[in-house]
Formats: C-alpha cells, structure tokens, sequence
C-alpha cells in the first residue's frame, strides 16, 4: 500500500488507453519480453466505439489483420450539392470497413496472448514524477486506487493525450474534427460501395458518410473541424436523416442502433513524441492522415513500433529495478515514424486547408478532379499517399487545369 492508501505494482511499461495503437504497443512490448500493463477507462476494449472504421486492404493485409474482420468495399462515390462523381476499382475491393469493436477485442486477445495485463474500467487519473522524468502512473481500478511504478508510460490515450498532458509533454489542440455516427440497420445498402458527401448541406467544414458493413448495415456520420465551425456534428447528422440526402434516398428504411461520437486531433503530427520514461502514439501524437482523418492504420502500426523501441529501451535500462526509460534511448521511435508519415501529413493538410473553403459551387466543380483519376491514382491520393513522382505525373498529365493546381500545391 503507498500512503495514501492505493496500491502498488511493479511494471517495465504502462500504457494508458486500449485502442488500437495502445492494443498494439502492448502486444509488440510483451513480446519483446517486456513486462507490460494496459489501462483502459472504458468498461470494456471498444465498448464506446469513436471511429467510422474505413481502412484500406493492402495496409490491413500488411498489418495481419484478418478479412473477416471486415466488409470490403470497390465503389468510391463522392456526392456534392449539385455533383457527383462514383470511382470503381472494379473487382478488386481496395478498401474496407471495418467491424470495430471485434478488430479492437482481436487485437486485446494478441495483446494478453503475447503476455500483457489488460486492466478495462480503469482510468489513468495521474502521472507519477521523479524530478522532471515520468516514473509511472496511478490510475483508478474495479480494484481501488493503483500506483504502478515503470521505466516507462506509453500514452495510448487518443485525442485526450491526457498522460502527455499531466506531464508537460503536450498542450491542448487548437485544430480538431468532431464526429457523430450511427449504425444502422437499413433495408438496402449497396455492400460494395462508400460514399463521401461534401457541401454546407453535409458539413459546414467537413463532410458526411455512408459506410457499408453489409446490405443491412451502415454507418451514417457527420464530421465538422474545429475551429473553423462550431456547428453540432449530431444535430447536422438528424438534418441529413430527415431531410434523407443522397445517397441517404437508396437506403430504404433506416434505424439506428449505435450512436458514436469522437474528437480527433487535426493539425499534423507533434513535433515532440518522447521524452524521459514517456512516449506518445496514435491521435495522442496526432498520428492521423488529415484528408479524410483516418488514423487506425498507422495507431496499429506505430502501436507496435513504440511497443518495441520501449521494450528495448526498458531492457537496456535494466528492467523496471533501474533507471527510467531515456528520451535518447526513444528517439529511434519518433525518427522511424517521422520519417515514414510526417511529410505525407504536411502535404495532407495542404490539400485539406483548401477543401476547407470551398463553397457548394466550387466542390461541385472541385471533385470533377476526382473523375479523371484511376482508381489506385485515387486511393493513392485519399491515403495521402503522395510519393513525389506520383504526384509529378498527376501535376504533368492530369487534364484539368484545377487538378493539376492541386497536384503541384502538394509537391511544394
Ligand atoms: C468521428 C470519427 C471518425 C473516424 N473515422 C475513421 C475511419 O473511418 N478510419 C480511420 O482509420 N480512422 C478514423 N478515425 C480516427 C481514428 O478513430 C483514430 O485515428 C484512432 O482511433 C486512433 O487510435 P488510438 O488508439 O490512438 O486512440 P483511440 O482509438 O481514441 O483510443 C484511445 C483509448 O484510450 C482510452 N483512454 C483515454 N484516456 C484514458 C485514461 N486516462 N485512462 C485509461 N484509458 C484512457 C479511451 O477510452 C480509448 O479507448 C475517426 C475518428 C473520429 C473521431
């Protein structure tokens, strides 16, 4: 017992929060031999679901996610107040949605099966500190009150980066979405097809979904950016249901049986990912594609990154007996992400600084850009996948003038 009477334990790491990137940290760190808890708030892994799920095959495939953790999806629509524009990547499914809460659970089972402890209805409430570096947490269990004392503390958290926070690590974020979603059930959804939907009607500054998880089920959502409009992402997402928009008219009948609500960090990457004993992943670190604010891949992916390089640095710390987890021993962490995403999220944000503006009639004439493009030029770009002689064949060759404006904006 510490002296106030909440308990005490003994880790190498403690990773606040079970989404995908903690779930995936945890999993790489335990098996890296590391000794590893997970806290998470909720009473269960993905009890609140807080994400739309679309993802793409080849990263899912990359990842060793399994295909029957979602619905592939080949038609790409693309809705405008007076426009549209459907991209098909034929009878090769380049994208997905995925069943959230049972890929979460699936990674929650590698993580436990590889070693971890994984503590739900638990909350980080503190950070613990020797001098300036960060020695543990104390976090809020079925249990009582827990101290867990550890060379280091990954801040899975998301959005709230709430570790990070407690430790001066990080500040609040000035540029953010908002998102409301239901999933429905509705009488016929195309399985095959998701549809974007942009203009004031959809979203002040943003945009609307449909995303198919099977001819019944859907997900319907409104995201709105912050600061831009203060617009209410739920009251919007009721206006397109009663109104039934596009594509909302094809749906038959539509009954919601889940609300989902989230915030997601929108204004790039942090510059700053580590420090002594701390290191942050996912939306804590604002690890997310800004074009269509899709982050799941890359918390899965740079989950188990900082899982290993914290694995190897507690090890090569001497365990949870010795000094804490360094910032240098870190480092090799935040220059291996850096170097694989940052400068697609720069030039991401680009492209999203100028959607942010347009009026209804010029969205109608911007996804035109859209129609001209080839499917795998299409999901190329939608991924921010922006390699420079991608872009440079679509600044050359592309035949609207508007397209090659915006291919060139993104190589600068
Ligand atoms: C409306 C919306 C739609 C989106 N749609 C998509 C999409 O279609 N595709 C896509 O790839 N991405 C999408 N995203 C983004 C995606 O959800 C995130 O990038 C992804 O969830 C980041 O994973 P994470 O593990 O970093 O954080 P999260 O998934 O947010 O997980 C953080 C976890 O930490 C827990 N937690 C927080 N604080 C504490 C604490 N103090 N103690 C214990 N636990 C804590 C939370 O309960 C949560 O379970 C969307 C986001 C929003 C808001």
């Amino acid at each position: 017992m510490a002296s106030d009477g909440s308990s005490s334990n003994s880790y190498d790491i403690a990773i606040v929060g079970g989404g995908p990137a903690g779930l995936a940290a945890a999993q790489a760190a335990a098996a890296a031999g590391a000794n590893v808890v997970l806290f998470e708030k909720d009473e269960a892994i993905a009890h609140s679901v807080r994400t739309s799920g679309v993802s793409w095959i080849d990263s899912m495939d990359a990842l060793g996610i399994p295909s029957h953790l979602y619905n592939p999806v080949s038609n790409y629509h693309f809705i405008s107040p007076s426009n549209d524009v459907l991209i098909s990547s034929g009878g090769r499914p380049r994208s997905c949605v995925l069943d959230v809460r049972a890929t979460y659970q699936h990674l929650a089972f590698l993580a436990a099966e590889a070693g971890a402890t994984l503590m739900v209805r638990s909350n980080v409430i503190n950070v613990l500190k020797e001098g300036s570096r960060v020695a543990g947490v104390k976090a809020s269990t079925p249990a009582g009150d827990l101290e867990v004392k550890c060379p280091l503390v990954i801040d899975a958290s998301g959005f709230s980066a709430s570790a990070a926070r407690k430790a001066g690590l990080a500040g609040e974020w000035r540029r953010y979405g908002v998102g409301a979603e239901y999933e429905c059930y509705c009488d016929h959804a195309d399985e095959a097809t998701w549809s974007l939907m942009v203009g004031r009607q959809y979203s002040e500054a943003g945009y609307a979904w449909v995303f198919p998880l099977s001819k019944n089920r859907v997900r319907v959502g409104v995201g709105i950016g912050r600061p831009e409009s203060q617009a209410d992402p739920l009251e919007k997402l009721h206006s397109i249901l009663e109104k039934r928009l596009r594509p909302l008219d094809r749906l038959g009948r539509i009954q919601p049986v889940e609300l989902h609500y989230g915030f997601i960090p929108n204004e790039g990457s942090r510059s700053q990912s580590v420090a002594d004993g701390l290191l942050t992943v996912g939306d804590a670190a604002g690890q997310a594609n800004p074009l269509v604010l899709e982050g799941i891949r890359y918390a899965i992916e740079f989950g188990r990154l900082a899982g290993e390089v914290g694995a190897r640095a507690v090890k090569n710390g001497g365990g949870a007996a010795a000094a804490a987890a360094s910032k240098e021993s870190l480092e090799e962490y935040e220059r291996t992400w850096k170097a694989r995403v940052a400068s697609k999220i720069a030039s991401a944000l680009k492209v999203q600084s100028r959607w942010v503006g347009l009026s209804d009639e010029e969205w109608d004439r911007e996804i035109e850009i859209l129609r001209d493009m080839s499917a795998d030029e299409f999901i190329d770009f939608i991924k921010a996948d922006f390699t420079a002689a991608k872009m440079v064949k679509l600044a050359l060759h592309h035949p609207r003038l508007a397209a090659r404006q915006l291919f060139s904006m993104v190589l600068k």
